[in-house]
């Protein structure tokens, strides 16, 4: 395949269209955003770290039976995907009240849910993407009933799958951000698994491994998501 026009910069990645239809050549970059795009900054290498690990869960959710965009690793940044037409939603699933939800259900970060929670956000930078119910996504055409069942039902396999691996990796999955689309109908999983869009704790000193070390100015930034690619390589093997 041949990268072919540029077609959308996004916070984290680069589309290009290929010169074969219904296919995306992402390119992902070391910038990192938090707060709604108010904090910026560059993690070194995050991009070769998200390209590779996303690259990792999408063929193991592949292999479980998830539906995927993921085509085809092409080097240290770069994958090929299948073009979606996106839900303009972002699927939250959680193990364990983390960041939003334990400010809004008033739990301490780190309380342990007793079943995995799945929430639904409208994706609107410029409302902030607020959290929605079913009936708002109805009320407002958002996307259809049936559709939003699926994505809710394919977080909660993905999570499955996910929190499995990472447990062999001695990481602990708090929760983490989904994006689906559909192509000639179907859904698929879209987007990225990474730190960036995942909440990892290492399940021996609860040390953050994830996003919230730049969001919270902890340090080690660049450390704990090479750490994460390292683990999960372990035990997964490269993509
Ligand atoms: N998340 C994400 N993109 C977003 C919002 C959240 O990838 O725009 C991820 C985040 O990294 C975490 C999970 O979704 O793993 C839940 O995030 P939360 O609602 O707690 O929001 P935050 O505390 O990150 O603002």
């Amino acid at each position: 395949m041949e990268k072919r026009e540029f077609k959308y910069e996004g916070k984290a990645k680069k589309v290009y269209l290929t010169d074969q239809e219904g296919y995306y050549w992402i390119e992902y970059k070391d910038d990192a955003t938090a707060f709604n795009g108010e904090k910026r900054g560059q993690i070194l290498d995050k991009g070769i770290v998200n390209n590779r690990l996303s690259a990792t869960f999408f063929k193991a959710l592949e292999q479980e039976g998830v539906p995927t965009h993921f085509v085809e690793l092409l080097n240290d940044r770069e994958q090929i995907v299948r073009s979606l037409d996106m839900l303009p939603l972002e699927v939250v699933v959680r193990n364990v009240a983390a960041g939003s939800l334990a400010k809004r259900i008033g739990a301490e970060e780190g309380y342990v849910l007793s079943q995995p929670v799945v929430e639904l956000y409208y994706k609107d930078d410029a409302l902030g993407d607020p959290l929605v119910n079913e009936s708002h996504i109805a009320a407002m055409g958002w996307a259809k009933a049936e559709d939003v069942a699926e994505v809710q039902a394919m977080g909660l396999k993905v999570n499955s799958v996910l929190r499995a691996i990472m447990a062999k990796a001695g990481i602990e999955l708090i929760d983490f951000k989904l994006e689906f689309g559909k192509y000639n109908g179907k859904i698929y999983l879209g987007d990225e698994i990474s730190p960036d869009t995942c909440r990892f704790w290492d399940m021996v000193t609860r040390e953050k491994l994830d996003k919230d070390r730049f969001r919270r100015d902890l340090g080690q930034v660049e450390e704990a998501y090479l750490e994460v690619y390292r683990r999960v390589k372990e035990v997964l093997g490269d993509a």
